[in-house]
């Protein structure tokens, strides 16, 4: 048994150390392009429209505490928009519980949202960031309700909640 252990330790070490090198480049970047050019700011340009906290999330793809957010148990009905560029991202009747402590949905609104590739945490994961502004907003699962089967799961500081 410690046998069979050490030997897959040593080929899954290289292999994620290989696999770090190559997806490297994408982590250089620190957030995600944005698609219009009026929302091409510099870092200065976003830490004057942000809160540090915000700016952590959408501009360096950082994560907030879990259950940290006021928008986790928010139930009324109304949108979510970019805290970065106010783009409208979620709508309520898609938000769910997922118990992680994140704001959580089944569905984005149509466009809203692009996806990449991330590697953080080495394991693959499904980056999400605003279409327009390229904030980074969360990340998506396949372990979602139905009809999409899909979770997107966001932190609230890169939210801004209007309700109806
Ligand atoms: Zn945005």
């Amino acid at each position: 048994m410690n046998q069979f252990l050490s030997r897959r330790t040593f080929i899954l070490i290289p292999t994620m150390s290989i696999l770090k090198i190559i997806f490297n480049p994408m982590q250089v970047l620190a957030s995600s392009l944005p698609s219009k050019e009026e929302w091409n700011l510099s870092k200065d340009e976003w830490k004057a429209r942000l809160s540090p906290e915000s700016y952590y999330i959408l501009r360096e793809e950082g994560t907030e505490r879990a259950f940290s957010s006021q928008l986790n148990n928010e139930k009324r009905k109304g949108i979510f928009y970019c805290a970065g560029c106010d783009l409208p991202l979620f709508s309520s009747d898609k938000k769910f519980d997922s118990g992680t402590g994140w704001p959580s949905f089944w569905d984005s609104i149509p466009g809203s949202v692009e996806t990449k590739v991330d590697f953080k945490l080495i394991v693959p994961r499904t980056e999400y960031h605003c279409s327009r502004c390229g904030g980074h907003q969360g990340h998506v699962f396949n372990d979602g309700p139905l009809p999409t089967g899909k979770r997107y799961c966001n932190n609230g500081l890169a939210l801004r909640f209007v309700p109806d």
